[in-house]
């Protein structure tokens, strides 16, 4: 049983990708309306060892010495890499003992204008950066970040990186109607993506629900026109669905989830492991049941754990 790793689970861009989870529970320095993992529960700027180091990378060691078939290790998960300070230690590890598999860092790009972060990711095959707005205004209401943190601040990390990083940058962003997509937001996008050094722009909307009621998914068509509008070298990785219901044919793993819960408290992977279910899946209906006060969260020296109430 691995309490870090996660999948391999079968991406649309990445391929055959195994998770590394290192800030488990929703820590993150942003709280993201379209988060598809809820809303955040620890937000933070704060760099330190969410989980031991040592731990990740001895359950990377025994995973990956079965030489498994994998497109990417991809650190993801429910919050923001990042903010681990163990995470180059990790990505130098996996490329000098495991150098044929393809690292991938996704990231909200909210620490890369310091100089440790852009460090730690240098071993990195793929970095994935978030931009979603370049207008304060639009950042502050799609990201709802940790104080102090702005647009150009991230803007200003995302430059630097790609200017000194040698592997491949694929930029995300983040689609919201009425937030970002309008002419402005648009036009001030594609200047600043002009000038930054990315191998390609992808755009993503909403395909499962946000942490907030009121995002809604971009129209195909919608998309595929902001796509011709923002620069030559755009794709859309989203699946064109919108938000499917989570709850659509999960009352059963509900129901499993909160059995499990009335006789333990489990943290994420464990209730991921146990349920043989998605994360992310996991994740949101955790955030229902917190929000019906059928659950409750806490800390112990295992991590984030989650307990039913009733
Ligand atoms: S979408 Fe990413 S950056 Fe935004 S709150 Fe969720 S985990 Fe954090």
């Amino acid at each position: 049983m691995y309490r870090h790793l996660f999948g391999p689970i079968r991406s649309r861009r990445l391929g055959v990708s195994l998770g590394i989870d290192l800030t488990p529970g929703k820590t993150c320095s942003f709280n993201c309306v379209y988060c598809e993992c809820g809303r955040t529960l620890v937000l933070t700027d704060e760099r330190r060892e969410y989980v031991p180091t040592e731990e990740v990378i001895a359950e990377l060691k025994s995973y990956l010495s079965t030489h498994p078939r994998l497109d990417s290790i991809t650190f993801s998960g429910s919050g923001e890499p990042t903010l681990h300070n163990g995470i180059g230690n990790i990505i130098a590890f996996l490329k000098d003992e495991f150098p044929s598999y393809r690292v991938t860092v996704l990231t909200n790009s909210s620490l890369l204008h310091r100089e440790e972060v852009r460090a730690d990711l240098a071993r990195a095959d793929l970095v994935i950066p978030s931009l979603d707005a370049v207008s304060e205004e639009a950042f502050l209401r799609l990201n709802r970040p940790f104080h102090g943190l702005t647009a150009a601040l991230m803007i200003e990390g995302i430059r630097t990186f790609c200017e000194n990083f040698s592997g491949a940058v694929w930029l995300e962003v983040f689609i919201v109607p009425g937030v970002n997509d309008t002419p402005s937001e648009i036009t001030t996008l594609r200047e600043t993506i002009r000038t930054l050094r990315v191998d390609k722009v992808q755009l993503n909307t909403l395909d499962r629900p946000g942490a907030v009621s009121w995002v809604e998914p971009v129209s195909p068509e919608r998309l595929r026109e902001l796509a011709s509008m923002l620069g030559p070298n755009v794709e859309i990785i989203s699946s064109g669905r919108g938000a499917t219901p989570v709850y659509t044919g999960l009352k059963e793993a509900r129901e499993r989830l909160i059995s499990e819960l009335r006789n333990h408290s489990r943290s994420v992977a464990e209730l991921e492991h146990t349920l043989k279910l998605p994360r992310d899946e996991i994740v949101s209906i955790l955030q229902q049941l917190m929000d019906e006060d059928r659950v409750r969260v806490f800390r112990d020296e295992r991590g984030i754990l989650y307990q039913a109430w009733d």
